[in-house]
């Protein structure tokens, strides 16, 4: 990692939380998962609903804490944040939901901003949240209005600025454009990469559509039930994917026309994270698993060029 650049890791060994109300039931959600997001760039989260993205980023954000094990930050690598997370905010998928019904938008923007004191005086903080509508896309007098009154698309927006409004330098974004017509999506995504270059952010991009993250992220990290199995700058994962799992997503990237290719290509839907294979995760779905793979779990590998990955059969991998 480059010295001069902040950085951002995370590692949770052994994360579990409890599912269906049921005392003695864990659903170790995810495990050992470890990943940088240098500053000013855009790492993405991929994989399909279950395999514990939401949960990183929900731990990440401080949103849950991990059951078991430890989230562990790496040292930034000087001045006065040495060591101490950066502060993060979080954008959902479902604006409609994370947005109070009963708040004027300009509360719902201002309360940040006087939570963390960032300007004294009504003025001030009517000014800046001016400020911020302006930033995404809306006006000034888009405050005196309540949340319904606005399109999923205009509630993003609304979303963004609240999240910008305590002026965080990291932002992790869950789903952000999945609840929002095609057409929509492509404004948010665009209105994020400007965000990002005019403020300098860093973004953890959760998303399950490999399309949609090709022109966000820098990085991606491709999950599967629980675990990273491949992690490589984008276009190196896109002109040469090492793991069987991230080559389907690859071949199954969203096609409006025919919406349950995906699933059919992939083999079904994965196995439960309650009870999952032995061996490789993926091997009961893996085109070209062999006899090893259900028994030995493949270990991380360096992918050659940088990355990692974790299947036995990968071929441009760094000898063991
Ligand atoms: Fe497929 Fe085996 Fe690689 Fe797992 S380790 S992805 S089952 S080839
Ligand atoms: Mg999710």
């Amino acid at each position: 990692v480059d010295q001069l650049s902040r950085v951002f890791d995370v590692s949770a060994p052994w994360l579990s939380r409890v599912v269906e109300r049921k005392p003695k039931r864990y659903l170790q959600a995810v495990k050992d998962i470890s990943f940088v997001v240098e500053k000013g760039k855009c790492l993405a989260l991929v994989g399909e609903s279950g395999c514990g993205k939401s949960t990183v980023a929900r731990l990440v954000t401080g949103l849950y804490e991990p059951s078991e094990g430890a989230m562990m930050f790496a040292p930034a690598s000087r001045g006065r944040n040495r060591g101490k997370p950066m502060e993060a905010q979080m954008i959902f998928q479902d604006p409609h939901a994370s947005l109070n019904p009963r708040w004027r938008v300009g509360d719902i923007i201002a309360e940040p901003i006087r939570e963390f004191g960032l300007r004294k005086g009504a003025q001030a903080i009517e000014a800046r949240v001016a400020e911020l509508l302006q930033t995404v896309g809306l006006s000034a007098d888009d405050a005196n209005r309540y949340p319904h009154a606005f399109s999923g698309g205009q509630r993003q927006r609304i979303s963004i600025a609240r999240a910008l409004a305590s002026e965080p330098e990291f932002l992790v974004c869950d789903e952000p454009t999945s609840a929002l017509d095609v057409s929509v999506q492509a404004q948010i995504l665009n209105l994020m990469r400007k965000l990002q270059d005019e403020l300098g952010l860093t973004y953890l991009f959760i998303s399950h559509n490999l399309a949609v993250v090709r022109h966000m992220a820098d990085r991606i990290a491709v999950m599967y039930l629980g675990r990273i199995v491949e992690e490589a700058d984008t276009e190196a994962l896109f002109s040469n994917p090492q793991h069987p799992y991230t080559q389907l997503l690859l071949q199954t990237i969203p096609d409006v026309a025919a919406p349950n290719r995906d699933r059919a290509l992939m083999g079904g839907e994965p196995p439960s994270p309650l009870d999952p294979p032995q061996g490789c995760a993926f091997h009961p779905r893996c085109p070209i698993a062999n006899a090893a793979c259900s028994q030995t779990m493949p270990a991380i590998r360096a992918r050659l060029g940088g990355g990692k990955v974790a299947c036995h059969l990968a071929s441009d991998v760094h000898p063991k």
